[in-house]
Order: C-alpha cells, then sequence, then structure tokens
C-alpha cells in the first residue's frame, strides 16, 4: 500500500463530511455511452490489496472491479453493474457517487472522460458577481 493510496483513501473518506469547496459549472447531458462507470479511476490505486481496502472502508466500492492496468500503474475500474447496452442495472437503488455525477467534490478534478456529454468549467470570481 502506498502513500498515495492512503491520501487517497484519507480524502475520499473525508469527502463525506467536508463541505464541497471547488466549485465547476456543469453543462451539457448525460449521452448514455457508460464510459464513466468502466473508466473509473481511483488516484494512489495499484493492486487488488488496495481495491479491497477501499471496499472495507467504503462499501459502494463493492460493485467495482478492476478492468485493466495501465502501463503506468495506475488502476482502470469498471462497475459489475454495467449492462452490455452502457446503461445501468441497477439504476434506481445507484448509489449517491453515481446520482451526483459529475460532482463538484474536493476529489473531482473537472476533467471529464474523453467523449462524455458533460463539460465542466472551474468557477472564477466573476462568476459569482
Ligand atoms: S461518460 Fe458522460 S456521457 Fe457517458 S454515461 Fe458517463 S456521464 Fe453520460
Ligand atoms: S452503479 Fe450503475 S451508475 Fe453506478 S457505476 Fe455502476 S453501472 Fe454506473
Amino acid at each position: 500500500m502506498s502513500i498515495d493510496f492512503i491520501k487517497s483513501l484519507y480524502y475520499e473518506f473525508i469527502s463525506y463530511f467536508i463541505p464541497q469547496k471547488i466549485k465547476y459549472k456543469v453543462e451539457g447531458e448525460c449521452l448514455k455511452c457508460g464510459k464513466c462507470c468502466k473508466e473509473i479511476r481511483s488516484y494512489g490505486m495499484k493492486n487488488e490489496k488496495d481495491l479491497k481496502i477501499m471496499q472495507f472502508f467504503l462499501p459502494h466500492y463493492k460493485r467495482f472491479f478492476i478492468s485493466r492496468i495501465e502501463e503506468n500503474g495506475e488502476v482502470v475500474l469498471s462497475c459489475k453493474y454495467l449492462n452490455q447496452n452502457g446503461l445501468c442495472n441497477v439504476y434506481n437503488k445507484r448509489p449517491s457517487v453515481c446520482k451526483n455525477y459529475p460532482a463538484k467534490t474536493i476529489n473531482f478534478n473537472g476533467k471529464m472522460i474523453e467523449g462524455c456529454g458533460f463539460k465542466t468549467t472551474k468557477k472564477e470570481f466573476k462568476d459569482y458577481l
């Protein structure tokens, strides 16, 4: 278990208790491509053991499995409830992390998956005037 993974676990955990700090303007709409359910990245996660630890602390991670590990060692997760049509098999019971996507949490870096119908822009001070 790396330091990056411990940090990631910590930030993910406290994100449920700390008010959102970074605001994004979200535009566009979902194209129902399913990419966000099969291209899930968890910063610092390197292997199956890290995933098991994440699943222990954050049970909604139990729906995810490792679909591949990239050359740079980055783990890519996929959800077992994604069906072949790119839709969610448990749509009405999906967790809030799915319902709120794309959200504006302290961990969300504002970058959408390539091809996603949503576009996010970091809100500037002038946007609040
Ligand atoms: S990647 Fe974007 S367009 Fe595709 S299913 Fe997810 S939110 Fe919708
Ligand atoms: S529960 Fe449904 S919406 Fe959430 S990641 Fe899985 S397939 Fe996608």
